[in-house]
C-alpha cells in the first residue's frame, strides 16, 4: 500500500514484549557474524570481529566503492514513494525497523500519518526480534498492523539523508529514494569490541555476532566457545549458546561480580532475568568468572586457544592461563549508530560512557527541526527503553497532544537503569596493557599499536590526528570498529562519526545526487544543508506548532485505551 489513505486505526499496542530468545528467520544477510569474512559484504555494524576486514578489505581509504554492495538490492533506480515536487508523499520516514522504529512508526501511523519505514534487514525486528521461527506473536501483530497502515521497505540500506525544501530525502543503496516531511532515526547500535593480540583471527567474533548467528540462523559459533567482555549482554549470549548445545568453556566478565548487586536499580530490574541465565550456565556447568578477560587469542590459521587473565580493578593483568577453544565471542558494550543524524547536523552529547549519542528533548526531537530519534542512537539502554522512546517520538510526531505521562515516567526509569548499567560495567584503561606493539588496532588498514604510538610521537593528540597520521579508521568500516580504541589510546573520547556517506556505496548510487537526478522528483540535489525544511511549511519541522500540548508530552492525562501508555513491566 502507499499509505495515502490509512484505514481506521485498530488498537494494536506497539508495546515491548517480555520475550527473549531467538530472532527472526533469515535475518539480513548483512548483519550476521561471519567468521573470517571481510567487512565488505555490507555494514560492519554488528559483524564478526575475528578475521573480518583484514584479508577481505581493500587497502582503500574511501567509503565509495565501484561495485554494488552485497546484500543490498541491485541498482534499480526505484522511486520509493517519491511524489510530486514540493509535496513529499509521506508525513514520516522512519529509518530502522527495530523495536524503536516499529513502535514509532506504528504509533504515528495509528494517528493517521502517512508513514514509510525503511530497514536494511529482510525482515523487521532489528537486533532483538530476529527469531528464526518468526517473532513473538505480539511483535508480529504490531508488524501486521503497521503493514496495513504504512509502507514498509525492507532490504534497503540508507546511505544518506538530505534536506530538501519541504522535508527530507532518504537515499538507499540501489537508487531508491524516499521523500518525507519528517524523519525518525531509529538505527540502533553495533557491537563495540576491544583489540587484543590475535583478535583478528578467524574464530573470534563479537558477542552480538554470535547472538545473531544463533538467533537468526540457528548456528552456534563453535564447538567450544569462550564468551568474554563486560556487561549483562554476555549472559544471554553464553546461556543461548549453552542451551543450543555448544560447549561454553567459560564466561569471563572483566568487571567485578558486585555489578548487579551494587545497584538497586539493576537488582530490581534485571536480577530475575540474570538469575535465569546464570541457572542455565550452572546447569550446563559453564564457569562464570568476574574480573577475568581474554587478553590474547592464539592459532595458526584460526582460533585454537585464548589467554584468560585475572584482572585487578583497572583491568591490569594479575595472572594468566590458556583455555582451548575454537570460537570466542567478545563484547564490550555497544556503539550507537548516529551517522545519519550527524549528517543532518543533529547535535550530539557524550553518553554515560563517553560515546557520542544524538541529543534529544523530552519529545525525542533532535536539534534539527523535523528530525526525531529513538532507541539506541539516543543512548544504549536496551529494548524496553527503545520501544518507549519510539512511542514517545511517534506521539510527538503525530502531534495529537497524546497523553504520555506514564511513558515519560517509564522512560525516566529505564534511562536511570541504563545509566546504572553503564556505571556497573565501565571500560577500564588496563585493557591497553593487553596490547603489544604489533597488535592490530585498525584491522581494515592493518594499523598496529606501534602505528598509533608513532602518530602520537609525530604530534597526534586525538583520534582524528592519529587517524590522519596512521590511517587508523580509514578503511572499509570507517572507524566503526576501531574509533573507540584509537580515541582511548590517544587519551580522548570518541568523536561523533562524521561520515558524509553512512555506508560504502557504488558510484552509481553517488550519481543519484547529481543535478539530473531522476530518482527523486522535486529533490534538491547535492546540498544537504542549504535549504530549510521549515521554510514552506512551519509545521513540517515543528509538530507542536499546531498543537501546543505536543511540546509537553505530559500535558494531558493518559487514557486507558491509548496503546501508547500501556505499561509493560
Ligand atoms: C548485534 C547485536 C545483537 C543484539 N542482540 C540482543 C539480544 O539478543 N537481546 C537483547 O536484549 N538485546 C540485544 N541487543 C541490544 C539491542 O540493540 C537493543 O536491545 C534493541 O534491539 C534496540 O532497539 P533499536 O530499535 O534501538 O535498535 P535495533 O534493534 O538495532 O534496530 C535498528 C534497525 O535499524 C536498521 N538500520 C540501521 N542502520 C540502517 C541504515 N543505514 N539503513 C537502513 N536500516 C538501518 C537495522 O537493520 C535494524 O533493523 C543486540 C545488539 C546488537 C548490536
Amino acid at each position: 500500500m502507499t499509505g495515502d489513505t490509512p484505514p481506521p486505526p485498530e488498537r494494536v499496542p506497539p508495546d515491548d514484549l517480555a520475550v527473549t530468545g531467538a530472532g527472526e528467520a533469515g535475518g539480513p544477510p548483512d548483519d550476521v557474524a561471519v567468521v573470517g569474512a571481510g567487512v565488505g559484504g555490507g555494514p560492519s555494524h554488528d559483524l564478526a570481529v575475528g578475521g573480518a576486514g583484514v584479508a577481505g578489505g581493500p587497502p582503500d581509504d574511501v567509503a565509495v566503492v565501484g561495485g554494488g554492495v552485497a546484500g543490498g538490492p541491485s541498482h534499480d533506480v526505484a522511486v520509493g514513494g517519491a511524489g510530486e515536487a514540493g509535496s513529499p508523499p509521506y508525513d514520516l520516514a522512519v529509518i530502522g525497523g527495530g523495536p524503536a522504529g516499529v513502535a514509532g512508526a506504528l504509533t504515528a501511523a495509528m494517528r493517521g500519518l502517512r508513514v514509510v519505514l525503511v530497514d536494511s534487514g529482510v525482515r523487521l525486528g532489528g537486533q532483538y526480534f530476529r527469531h528464526r521461527d518468526g517473532p513473538p506473536e505480539k511483535f508480529a501483530r504490531q508488524v501486521r498492523a503497521l503493514r496495513e497502515r504504512a509502507e514498509i521497505m525492507t532490504g534497503r540500506q540508507v546511505w544518506a539523508v538530505t534536506r530538501e525544501e519541504s522535508g527530507f530525502t532518504v537515499r538507499c543503496l540501489g537508487g531508491t529514494a524516499v521523500r518525507s516531511r519528517r524523519l525518525l532515526i531509529a538505527t540502533g547500535a553495533y557491537d563495540r569490541p576491544l583489540p587484543f593480540p590475535g583478535w583478528d583471527l578467524p574464530g573470534v567474533l563479537t558477542a552480538g555476532g554470535a547472538q545473531a548467528l544463533l538467533k537468526g540462523h540457528g548456528v552456534v559459533a563453535g564447538r567450544r566457545v569462550v564468551v568474554a567482555g563486560t556487561g549483562p549482554f554476555l549472559l544471554p549470549v553464553a546461556a543461548g549458546l549453552a542451551a543450543a548445545g555448544a560447549g561454553v568453556a567459560g564466561v569471563y566478565e572483566a568487571n567485578g561480580g558486585l555489578g548487579l548487586a551494587r545497584h538497586p536499580l539493576l537488582a530490581l530490574g534485571k536480577a530475575g532475568e540474570a538469575a535465569g541465565y546464570l541457572a542455565t550456565l550452572a546447569r550446563n556447568r559453564v564457569p562464570y568468572r568476574t574480573r577475568h578477560a581474554v587478553v590474547a587469542a592464539h592459532g595458526d590459521r584460526e582460533l585454537e586457544a585464548v589467554t584468560v587473565a585475572r584482572l585487578d580493578r583497572d583491568w591490569n593483568v594479575l595472572a594468566t592461563r590458556r583455555v582451548p577453544c575454537d570460537a570466542l565471542a567478545t563484547g564490550y558494550g555497544f556503539v550507537p549508530q548516529i551517522e545519519l543524524g550527524v549528517q543532518l547536523g543533529c547535535a550530539t552529547r557524550p553518553d554515560a560512557d563517553g560515546t557520542p549519542v544524538l541529543t534529544v528533548d523530552a519529545a525525542q526531537r533532535t536539534t534539527v527541526p523535523g528530525v526525531w530519534a529513538a532507541g539506541e542512537p539516543t543512548g544504549v539502554g536496551g529494548r524496553h527503553l527503545a520501544v518507549t522512546e519510539g512511542r514517545i517520538a511517534g506521539l510527538s510526531i503525530a502531534a495529537d497532544g497524546a497523553p504520555v505521562r506514564a511513558l515519560l515516567r517509564r522512560r525516566a526509569r529505564l534511562r536511570a537503569f541504563a545509566a546504572a548499567l553503564h556505571a556497573a560495567y565501565p571500560l577500564k584503561p588496563g585493557w591497553q596493557t593487553w596490547l603489544t606493539d604489533d597488535t592490530l588496532v585498525c584491522r581494515c588498514e592493518e594499523v598496529p599499536l606501534a602505528g598509533i604510538r608513532e602518530a602520537q610521537q609525530l604530534g597526534a593528540t586525538d583520534a582524528r590526528s592519529a587517524k590522519l597520521l596512521s590511517r587508523a579508521g580509514m578503511g572499509w568500516c570507517q572507524g566503526r570498529i576501531c574509533a573507540h580504541s584509537v580515541a582511548a589510546l590517544t587519551g580522548t573520547s570518541p568523536p561523533a562519526p562524521r561520515r558524509p556517506l553512512a555506508q560504502p556505496i557504488s558510484l552509481a548510487d553517488l550519481a543519484t545526487l547529481a543535478p539530473h537526478d531522476s530518482t527523486v522528483r522535486g529533490a534538491t540535489p547535492c546540498d544537504s544543508t542549504a535549504s530549510d525544511p521549515t521554510a514552506s511549511d512551519p509545521t513540517a519541522s515543528d509538530p507542536t506548532a499546531s498543537d501546543p500540548t505536543a511540546s509537553d508530552p505530559t500535558a494531558s492525562d493518559p487514557t486507558a485505551s491509548d496503546p501508547a501508555v500501556e505499561e509493560t513491566p
